[in-house]
Protein backbone atom coordinates (compact mmCIF):
# COMPACT_ATOMS: atom_id res chain seq x y z
CA UNK A 1 0.00 0.00 0.00
CA UNK A 2 1.04 3.82 -0.41
CA UNK A 3 1.96 6.02 2.03
CA UNK A 4 -0.84 8.89 2.80
CA UNK A 5 -0.14 12.11 1.67
CA UNK A 6 0.90 14.48 4.76
CA UNK A 7 -1.24 17.47 4.63
CA UNK A 8 -0.62 21.05 5.96
CA UNK A 9 -3.70 22.67 6.18
CA UNK A 10 -4.04 26.53 6.47
CA UNK A 11 -7.70 28.20 7.48
CA UNK A 12 -8.64 24.61 8.71
CA UNK A 13 -12.46 26.20 10.56
CA UNK A 14 -12.72 27.70 6.42
CA UNK A 15 -15.64 26.78 3.58
CA UNK A 16 -11.91 25.22 1.74
CA UNK A 17 -10.48 23.70 5.25
CA UNK A 18 -13.68 22.25 6.31
CA UNK A 19 -14.07 20.84 3.10
CA UNK A 20 -10.74 19.34 2.72
CA UNK A 21 -10.88 17.82 6.21
CA UNK A 22 -13.65 15.70 5.79
CA UNK A 23 -12.28 14.16 2.16
CA UNK A 24 -9.41 13.38 4.57
CA UNK A 25 -11.72 11.91 6.80
CA UNK A 26 -13.65 10.20 3.80
CA UNK A 27 -10.18 8.97 3.09
CA UNK A 28 -8.14 7.99 5.97
CA UNK A 29 -5.84 5.59 4.01
CA UNK A 30 -4.91 8.09 1.58
CA UNK A 31 -4.58 11.69 3.66
CA UNK A 32 -2.68 12.59 6.76
CA UNK A 33 -3.23 15.86 8.51
CA UNK A 34 -0.07 16.93 10.07
CA UNK A 35 -0.11 20.72 10.97
CA UNK A 36 -3.55 23.14 10.90
CA UNK A 37 -3.95 26.65 11.54
CA UNK A 38 -7.04 28.67 11.76
CA UNK A 39 -8.09 32.64 12.92
CA UNK A 40 -10.42 32.16 15.73
CA UNK A 41 -12.58 29.65 15.08
CA UNK A 42 -11.43 27.87 18.50
CA UNK A 43 -14.98 25.39 18.68
CA UNK A 44 -13.87 23.76 15.37
CA UNK A 45 -10.50 24.17 15.70
CA UNK A 46 -11.31 21.84 18.71
CA UNK A 47 -13.11 19.45 17.06
CA UNK A 48 -10.68 18.81 14.38
CA UNK A 49 -7.86 18.61 17.00
CA UNK A 50 -10.02 15.74 18.51
CA UNK A 51 -10.04 13.92 15.34
CA UNK A 52 -6.86 14.47 13.58
CA UNK A 53 -4.75 14.39 15.88
CA UNK A 54 -2.03 17.05 14.42
CA UNK A 55 1.44 16.70 15.93
CA UNK A 56 1.14 21.34 15.29
CA UNK A 57 -1.56 23.82 15.14
CA UNK A 58 -1.58 27.99 14.80
CA UNK A 59 -4.67 29.94 15.95
CA UNK A 60 -4.91 34.13 15.00
CA UNK A 61 -3.98 35.28 18.34
CA UNK A 62 -3.49 35.10 22.67
CA UNK A 63 -7.03 35.42 23.18
CA UNK A 64 -7.70 32.57 20.54
CA UNK A 65 -5.24 29.97 22.27
CA UNK A 66 -6.43 30.60 25.49
CA UNK A 67 -10.48 29.77 24.26
CA UNK A 68 -9.18 26.96 22.10
CA UNK A 69 -7.04 25.63 25.53
CA UNK A 70 -10.04 25.45 27.57
CA UNK A 71 -12.40 23.83 24.76
CA UNK A 72 -9.89 21.15 24.67
CA UNK A 73 -9.39 20.59 28.47
CA UNK A 74 -13.32 20.53 28.16
CA UNK A 75 -13.38 17.93 25.50
CA UNK A 76 -10.94 15.91 28.08
CA UNK A 77 -8.33 15.80 25.40
CA UNK A 78 -5.14 15.25 27.48
CA UNK A 79 -2.25 15.85 25.51
CA UNK A 80 -3.18 18.37 22.83
CA UNK A 81 -0.62 19.52 20.20
CA UNK A 82 1.69 22.80 20.43
CA UNK A 83 -0.49 25.28 19.58
CA UNK A 84 0.85 28.42 18.11
CA UNK A 85 -0.13 31.90 17.31
CA UNK A 86 0.15 34.51 15.24
CA UNK A 87 1.62 34.77 11.33
CA UNK A 88 4.88 33.64 12.80
CA UNK A 89 2.82 30.46 14.28
CA UNK A 90 1.55 30.14 10.92
CA UNK A 91 4.29 30.19 8.99
CA UNK A 92 5.90 27.48 11.53
CA UNK A 93 2.80 25.52 10.01
CA UNK A 94 3.89 25.87 6.47
CA UNK A 95 6.94 24.54 7.11
CA UNK A 96 6.58 22.04 9.96
CA UNK A 97 8.86 18.70 9.42
CA UNK A 98 7.83 15.94 6.49
CA UNK A 99 4.92 17.52 4.86
CA UNK A 100 4.07 16.67 1.57
CA UNK A 101 1.58 19.16 0.15
CA UNK A 102 0.22 22.22 1.79
CA UNK A 103 -3.24 23.35 1.67
CA UNK A 104 -3.70 27.24 1.42
CA UNK A 105 -7.36 27.83 2.30
CA UNK A 106 -6.43 31.27 3.56
CA UNK A 107 -8.71 34.20 2.74
CA UNK A 108 -6.67 37.92 1.75
CA UNK A 109 -3.14 38.58 1.08
CA UNK A 110 -2.16 37.05 4.52
CA UNK A 111 -2.20 33.80 1.82
CA UNK A 112 1.01 35.01 0.18
CA UNK A 113 4.11 34.32 2.65
CA UNK A 114 3.06 30.75 3.78
CA UNK A 115 2.70 29.76 -0.07
CA UNK A 116 6.21 30.90 -0.70
CA UNK A 117 7.32 29.39 2.15
CA UNK A 118 6.31 25.57 0.97
CA UNK A 119 7.23 26.24 -2.43
CA UNK A 120 10.90 27.24 -0.81
CA UNK A 121 10.98 23.63 1.04
CA UNK A 122 9.82 21.87 -1.96
CA UNK A 123 6.37 21.09 -1.26
CA UNK A 124 3.31 21.22 -3.38
CA UNK A 125 0.88 23.70 -2.98
CA UNK A 126 -2.88 23.08 -3.47
CA UNK A 127 -3.69 26.59 -3.32
CA UNK A 128 -7.16 28.23 -3.53
CA UNK A 129 -5.72 31.82 -2.05
CA UNK A 130 -6.36 33.46 -5.37
CA UNK A 131 -4.61 36.87 -3.68
CA UNK A 132 -0.96 34.69 -3.82
CA UNK A 133 -1.19 34.07 -7.49
CA UNK A 134 -3.19 37.82 -8.30
CA UNK A 135 -0.25 39.45 -5.96
CA UNK A 136 2.64 37.30 -5.94
CA UNK A 137 2.11 37.01 -9.83
CA UNK A 138 5.58 35.52 -11.49
CA UNK A 139 7.37 35.28 -8.45
CA UNK A 140 5.33 32.78 -6.94
CA UNK A 141 5.63 30.42 -9.97
CA UNK A 142 9.58 30.75 -9.97
CA UNK A 143 10.03 29.84 -6.56
CA UNK A 144 7.73 26.91 -7.33
CA UNK A 145 10.38 26.16 -10.44
CA UNK A 146 12.96 26.67 -8.73
CA UNK A 147 12.21 24.00 -5.73
CA UNK A 148 10.76 21.61 -7.94
CA UNK A 149 7.31 21.90 -6.80
CA UNK A 150 3.97 22.22 -8.13
CA UNK A 151 1.12 24.61 -7.62
CA UNK A 152 -2.62 22.32 -8.08
CA UNK A 153 -5.43 25.16 -8.45
CA UNK A 154 -8.22 24.70 -6.25
CA UNK A 155 -10.06 26.99 -7.50
CA UNK A 156 -12.71 24.77 -9.91
CA UNK A 157 -11.91 27.61 -12.89
CA UNK A 158 -8.63 26.58 -12.82
CA UNK A 159 -8.97 23.58 -11.45
CA UNK A 160 -10.89 23.06 -15.09
CA UNK A 161 -8.52 24.54 -17.37
CA UNK A 162 -5.56 22.49 -15.41
CA UNK A 163 -7.51 19.61 -16.12
CA UNK A 164 -8.37 20.06 -19.72
CA UNK A 165 -4.36 21.29 -19.99
CA UNK A 166 -3.03 17.71 -19.67
CA UNK A 167 -4.21 17.32 -23.01
CA UNK A 168 -1.34 18.86 -24.24
CA UNK A 169 2.35 19.36 -23.08
CA UNK A 170 4.22 22.60 -21.68
CA UNK A 171 4.33 25.64 -22.74
CA UNK A 172 0.47 25.94 -23.01
CA UNK A 173 0.50 28.84 -24.72
CA UNK A 174 1.17 28.14 -28.20
CA UNK A 175 -1.07 25.70 -28.78
CA UNK A 176 -3.67 26.82 -26.84
CA UNK A 177 -5.73 29.78 -28.47
CA UNK A 178 -7.57 30.54 -25.61
CA UNK A 179 -9.15 29.63 -22.24
CA UNK A 180 -12.96 30.17 -21.77
CA UNK A 181 -13.39 31.10 -17.87
CA UNK A 182 -17.01 30.36 -16.71
CA UNK A 183 -18.99 32.72 -14.38
CA UNK A 184 -22.27 31.64 -13.12
CA UNK A 185 -23.17 35.84 -12.91
CA UNK A 186 -23.76 36.17 -9.72
CA UNK A 187 -27.47 36.86 -7.69
CA UNK A 188 -27.84 40.21 -9.81
CA UNK A 189 -27.51 38.72 -13.78
CA UNK A 190 -30.71 39.21 -14.29
CA UNK A 191 -31.38 42.53 -12.65
CA UNK A 192 -31.02 46.11 -14.32
CA UNK A 193 -28.08 48.15 -13.22
CA UNK A 194 -30.51 50.83 -11.05
CA UNK A 195 -31.44 48.13 -8.93
CA UNK A 196 -27.91 46.99 -8.43
CA UNK A 197 -26.58 49.85 -7.16
CA UNK A 198 -28.19 50.01 -3.48
CA UNK A 199 -28.17 45.87 -2.79
CA UNK A 200 -27.22 44.83 0.64
CA UNK A 201 -25.07 42.35 1.96
CA UNK A 202 -28.15 39.95 2.84
CA UNK A 203 -28.94 40.19 -0.78
CA UNK A 204 -25.36 39.62 -2.24
CA UNK A 205 -24.84 36.57 0.18
CA UNK A 206 -27.07 34.79 -1.55
CA UNK A 207 -25.38 32.85 -4.19
CA UNK A 208 -27.36 30.98 -6.77
CA UNK A 209 -25.00 27.88 -6.93
CA UNK A 210 -22.06 27.87 -4.76
CA UNK A 211 -21.23 28.24 -1.37
CA UNK A 212 -18.29 30.56 -0.29
CA UNK A 213 -17.02 32.70 2.22
CA UNK A 214 -18.36 36.37 2.53
CA UNK A 215 -15.47 38.22 0.75
CA UNK A 216 -15.27 35.54 -2.63
CA UNK A 217 -19.36 35.99 -2.45
CA UNK A 218 -19.49 39.70 -3.01
CA UNK A 219 -16.49 39.32 -5.41
CA UNK A 220 -19.23 36.75 -7.45
CA UNK A 221 -21.60 39.41 -7.24
CA UNK A 222 -19.49 42.49 -8.37
CA UNK A 223 -17.75 39.79 -11.22
CA UNK A 224 -14.40 40.66 -9.30
CA UNK A 225 -13.81 37.47 -8.26
CA UNK A 226 -14.26 37.04 -12.37
CA UNK A 227 -11.93 39.47 -12.83
CA UNK A 228 -9.20 38.14 -10.30
CA UNK A 229 -9.35 34.72 -11.69
CA UNK A 230 -8.03 36.07 -15.06
CA UNK A 231 -5.44 37.52 -13.25
CA UNK A 232 -4.58 34.34 -11.64
CA UNK A 233 -5.19 32.01 -15.06
CA UNK A 234 -2.88 34.57 -16.59
CA UNK A 235 0.05 33.77 -14.24
CA UNK A 236 -0.79 30.08 -13.64
CA UNK A 237 -0.82 28.67 -16.94
CA UNK A 238 1.54 31.71 -17.98
CA UNK A 239 -0.66 32.81 -20.97
CA UNK A 240 -1.00 36.28 -22.30
CA UNK A 241 -4.41 38.52 -21.91
CA UNK A 242 -5.83 38.41 -25.06
CA UNK A 243 -5.67 34.26 -24.45
CA UNK A 244 -8.74 34.58 -21.94
CA UNK A 245 -11.58 35.42 -22.54
CA UNK A 246 -14.95 35.26 -19.96
CA UNK A 247 -18.64 33.73 -20.59
CA UNK A 248 -21.81 34.27 -18.32
CA UNK A 249 -23.14 30.05 -17.47
CA UNK A 250 -25.79 30.10 -15.43
CA UNK A 251 -26.00 26.78 -13.91
CA UNK A 252 -22.53 26.55 -13.11
CA UNK A 253 -21.54 22.91 -14.81
CA UNK A 254 -19.07 23.64 -16.75
CA UNK A 255 -16.41 24.92 -15.03
CA UNK A 256 -14.07 26.51 -17.77
CA UNK A 257 -12.48 25.24 -21.04
CA UNK A 258 -10.00 25.23 -23.15
CA UNK A 259 -9.63 26.38 -26.57
CA UNK A 260 -6.78 24.86 -28.72
CA UNK A 261 -5.28 26.34 -32.01
CA UNK A 262 -6.68 23.88 -34.34
CA UNK A 263 -10.23 24.96 -33.23
CA UNK A 264 -10.82 21.99 -30.47
CA UNK A 265 -12.42 23.19 -27.49
CA UNK A 266 -12.13 21.14 -24.25
CA UNK A 267 -14.33 21.67 -21.12
CA UNK A 268 -14.44 19.93 -17.78
CA UNK A 269 -18.30 19.77 -15.77
CA UNK A 270 -19.37 18.36 -12.97
CA UNK A 271 -21.48 19.08 -10.46
CA UNK A 272 -20.99 23.18 -8.99
CA UNK A 273 -18.94 21.23 -5.70
CA UNK A 274 -15.80 22.45 -4.27
CA UNK A 275 -15.37 18.78 -3.23
CA UNK A 276 -13.83 17.80 -6.66
CA UNK A 277 -11.64 20.50 -7.00
CA UNK A 278 -10.46 20.57 -3.48
CA UNK A 279 -10.20 16.09 -3.34
CA UNK A 280 -8.06 16.46 -7.05
CA UNK A 281 -5.85 19.09 -5.93
CA UNK A 282 -4.76 16.45 -3.18
CA UNK A 283 -5.18 13.29 -4.81
CA UNK A 284 -3.56 14.42 -8.31
CA UNK A 285 -2.76 12.58 -10.44
CA UNK A 286 -4.88 10.15 -9.04
CA UNK A 287 -8.45 10.46 -8.61
CA UNK A 288 -10.89 8.70 -5.37
CA UNK A 289 -14.65 8.42 -5.50
CA UNK A 290 -16.59 12.06 -3.37
CA UNK A 291 -19.43 11.30 -1.61
CA UNK A 292 -21.26 13.29 -4.83
CA UNK A 293 -23.98 11.31 -6.98
CA UNK A 294 -23.79 11.26 -10.46
CA UNK A 295 -24.14 14.32 -12.28
CA UNK A 296 -27.46 13.81 -14.68
CA UNK A 297 -27.23 15.81 -17.51
CA UNK A 298 -30.62 14.99 -18.70
CA UNK A 299 -32.04 16.58 -15.12
CA UNK A 300 -29.47 19.91 -16.06
CA UNK A 301 -31.33 19.86 -19.71
CA UNK A 302 -30.05 23.17 -20.83
CA UNK A 303 -26.13 24.79 -20.29
CA UNK A 304 -26.79 28.12 -21.75
CA UNK A 305 -23.50 30.52 -22.35
CA UNK A 306 -23.75 34.50 -22.55
CA UNK A 307 -21.51 37.35 -22.95
CA UNK A 308 -20.61 39.38 -20.05
CA UNK A 309 -21.77 42.57 -19.57
CA UNK A 310 -19.12 45.50 -18.80
CA UNK A 311 -21.43 48.20 -18.20
CA UNK A 312 -23.37 46.49 -15.07
CA UNK A 313 -20.54 45.13 -14.45
CA UNK A 314 -17.56 47.18 -14.28
CA UNK A 315 -15.23 45.71 -12.40
CA UNK A 316 -14.50 43.03 -14.62
CA UNK A 317 -12.68 46.00 -17.01
CA UNK A 318 -10.90 47.32 -14.32
CA UNK A 319 -9.36 43.77 -13.25
CA UNK A 320 -8.59 43.28 -17.28
CA UNK A 321 -6.78 46.56 -17.06
CA UNK A 322 -4.55 45.95 -13.89
CA UNK A 323 -4.20 42.46 -15.78
CA UNK A 324 -2.76 44.16 -18.67
CA UNK A 325 -0.78 46.79 -16.78
CA UNK A 326 1.16 43.80 -14.80
CA UNK A 327 3.84 44.63 -12.19
CA UNK A 328 2.24 45.92 -8.92
CA UNK A 329 -1.20 47.08 -10.58
CA UNK A 330 -2.83 43.35 -9.32
CA UNK A 331 -1.92 44.24 -5.70
CA UNK A 332 -3.28 47.43 -5.99
CA UNK A 333 -6.31 45.89 -7.40
CA UNK A 334 -6.38 43.56 -4.69
CA UNK A 335 -5.82 45.49 -1.93
CA UNK A 336 -8.88 48.06 -2.64
CA UNK A 337 -10.96 45.58 -3.76
CA UNK A 338 -10.11 43.83 -0.09
CA UNK A 339 -10.88 47.12 1.68
CA UNK A 340 -14.37 48.10 -0.78
CA UNK A 341 -16.09 44.51 0.28
CA UNK A 342 -14.37 45.07 3.92
CA UNK A 343 -16.66 48.40 3.62
CA UNK A 344 -19.37 47.00 2.15
CA UNK A 345 -20.02 44.48 4.46
CA UNK A 346 -20.10 46.31 7.35
CA UNK A 347 -22.95 48.68 5.66
CA UNK A 348 -20.58 51.93 4.77
CA UNK A 349 -20.64 51.84 1.60
CA UNK A 350 -23.57 50.80 -1.02
CA UNK A 351 -22.60 47.55 -4.07
CA UNK A 352 -22.32 50.38 -6.61
CA UNK A 353 -19.74 52.13 -4.83
CA UNK A 354 -17.25 49.25 -5.11
CA UNK A 355 -16.35 49.68 -8.74
CA UNK A 356 -16.49 53.35 -8.15
CA UNK A 357 -13.80 53.20 -4.63
CA UNK A 358 -11.77 50.97 -6.62
CA UNK A 359 -10.91 52.45 -9.76
CA UNK A 360 -10.62 55.61 -7.85
CA UNK A 361 -7.70 54.00 -6.11
CA UNK A 362 -6.33 52.27 -9.10
CA UNK A 363 -6.11 55.97 -10.50
CA UNK A 364 -4.60 57.77 -7.65
CA UNK A 365 -1.62 55.18 -6.85
CA UNK A 366 1.64 55.06 -7.88
CA UNK A 367 2.79 51.95 -8.89
CA UNK A 368 6.13 51.49 -10.12
CA UNK A 369 9.30 49.97 -7.66
CA UNK A 370 10.34 46.44 -7.58
CA UNK A 371 8.34 43.03 -7.84
CA UNK A 372 9.18 41.39 -4.24
CA UNK A 373 6.85 40.03 -1.26
CA UNK A 374 7.56 43.15 0.56
CA UNK A 375 6.92 45.53 -1.88
CA UNK A 376 4.00 43.60 -3.41
CA UNK A 377 2.53 43.32 0.17
CA UNK A 378 3.39 47.20 0.54
CA UNK A 379 1.39 48.33 -2.04
CA UNK A 380 -1.54 45.89 -0.92
CA UNK A 381 -1.84 46.73 2.46
CA UNK A 382 -1.99 50.75 0.99
CA UNK A 383 -4.71 50.23 -2.02
CA UNK A 384 -7.05 48.92 1.20
CA UNK A 385 -5.76 51.83 3.39
CA UNK A 386 -6.59 54.42 1.22
CA UNK A 387 -10.26 52.90 0.59
CA UNK A 388 -10.99 53.19 4.36
CA UNK A 389 -9.80 56.14 4.31
CA UNK A 390 -11.19 58.18 1.60
CA UNK A 391 -14.84 56.60 3.28
CA UNK A 392 -13.50 58.18 6.86
CA UNK A 393 -13.62 61.36 5.31
MG1 LIG B 1 -13.74 30.33 -8.85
Amino acid sequence: MTKPIKIVLLGSTGSIGTTACRIVENHPANFRLLALACGTNAFVMAEQIKKFKPLLVSVKDYDARENLKEILAQKEIHKPPSILIGEEGMLEVASVHGGDLLINGLVGSIGLTPTIFALKRGLNVALANKETLVIGGKLVMETARENGATILPIDSEHSAIFQCLQAIDKPYHKKVRRIILTASGGPFWEREKKDMQDATPDEVLKHPNWDMGPKVTVDSASLMNKGLEIIEAKILFELDDDQIDVVIHRQSIVHSMVEFTDGSILAQMGHPNMEIPIQLAMSFPDRFPTTLKPLDLTEVNRLTFEKPDDKRFPCLEIAREASRKGGLAPACLNGSDEGAVELFLKREISFGEIPQLIKGVMKSSRLNGDINIGNVLKINESARNKVLEIVKK
